[in-house]
């Protein structure tokens, strides 16, 4: 095997592709583009960080037919690319250059014999899985909170800077960073999420107060966070959201649509607080309350801080 090059303009969603390109080969390589990449790639656990290098051109786009012309050079088995909306449109012009295989959202990639590779991908918010597999080399996106991020503290892989040349007919004039509220629902080990039912302002602190007694992250469904605005985008869970993996997930008055759901499948234990009993999230439940979350979730709180 030539290797795996991946890349993701974040540096998160990197070291997650370096975990998945690990599980199939030793030879994995992260590529930067441009220095500022380079400089915010934390560690990696790569075989080699490769950097392109065009002086003055900031926007990851203009990089797209060097990436390409590297991975053909390389003769590269693989490139994986972080589904974001940025590597969407890397992947997909790249595999274009390439004329190669463009396999998108994929979960699982395994490799074949004789060159051959296959793909899986969860479709349908969760309700089937589609297998797809192709020859040669080929660009796939993988969706952040697939894997666990590589972190192999103080580890540095060999940088190798390639100067390219690019064609950009566009000029960065200003930027403006994005402010994130800066959670990390991916890695947390216990999430208590609020739905719809408790959508006023004044339950927050309901919910916050569970959180706090569990040690937990908390999250929400998208109609909170997007409808009402109760929290932030980032907080939300499911398939246009955060893929969460705790051991423990606990919704509060939360329905269970499959586009919430799916985004918490492999969460190790769930606990549904819901008036109503017929409430879809009783199914994918290990523990099903039938009560009023406002009343309930308190008691909780005080039952585990009890515990404690
Ligand atoms: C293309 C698409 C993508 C989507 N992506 C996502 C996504 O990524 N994430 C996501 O979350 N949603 C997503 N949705 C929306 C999703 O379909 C549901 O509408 C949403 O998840 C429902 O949110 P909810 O459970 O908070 O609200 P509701 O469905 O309104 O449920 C509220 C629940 O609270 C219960 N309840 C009411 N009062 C109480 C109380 N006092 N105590 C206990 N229980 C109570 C009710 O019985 C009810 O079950 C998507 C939809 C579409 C069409």
């Amino acid at each position: 095997m030539a290797g795996i090059y991946v890349f993701s303009e974040d540096a998160r969603l990197t070291a997650e592709l370096v975990t998945t390109a690990a599980a199939i080969t030793g030879e994995v390589h992260v590529v930067c583009l441009g220095a500022d990449a380079a400089s915010a790639l934390t560690t990696t656990g790569a075989t080699s960080v490769v950097v392109l290098e065009a002086p003055g051109t900031p926007r990851t786009e203009a990089y797209v037919a060097a990436l390409a012309d590297l991975v053909r050079d390389r003769g590269a088995d693989l490139l994986l690319v972080g589904a974001t909306v940025t590597g969407w449109e890397v992947a997909a012009r790249v595999a274009a250059l390439l004329d190669s295989a463009l396999v998108s959202e994929a979960s699982i990639v395994t490799a074949l014999p004789d060159g051959m590779w296959q793909a899986e991908r969860v479709m349908y918010a969760g309700g089937a899985v589609q297998t797809e597999t192709w020859s040669g080399p080929g660009v796939v996106t993988v969706a952040p909170g697939r894997a666990v991020a590589a972190s192999v503290p103080g580890s540095t892989s060999p940088v190798e800077v390639v100067a390219v040349d690019v064609d950009s007919r566009v000029r960065v004039v200003s930027r403006t960073a994005r402010v994130r509220a800066g959670v990390d629902l991916a890695s947390a080990a216990r999430v208590v999420c609020l739905g719809m039912g408790l959508g006023d302002s004044g339950d927050l602190a309901v919910v916050q107060d569970l959180a706090d007694a569990l040690d937990a992250e908390v999250a929400c469904t998208r109609p909170v966070a997007e409808d009402r605005a109760l929290l932030p985008t980032e907080r939300y869970i499911g398939i246009s959201g955060a893929h969460v993996h705790p051991d423990l997930y606990v919704g509060l008055a939360v329905s269970g649509q499959v586009q919430h759901t799916v985004g918490f499948r492999d969460a190790k234990v769930v606990v549904g607080i819901n008036t109503n009993p017929a409430a879809p999230l009783f199914a994918v439940c290990d523990y099903a309350v039938v009560g009023d979350a406002r009343e309930l979730a308190p008691l909780l709180a005080a039952a585990v801080r009890a515990r404690r």
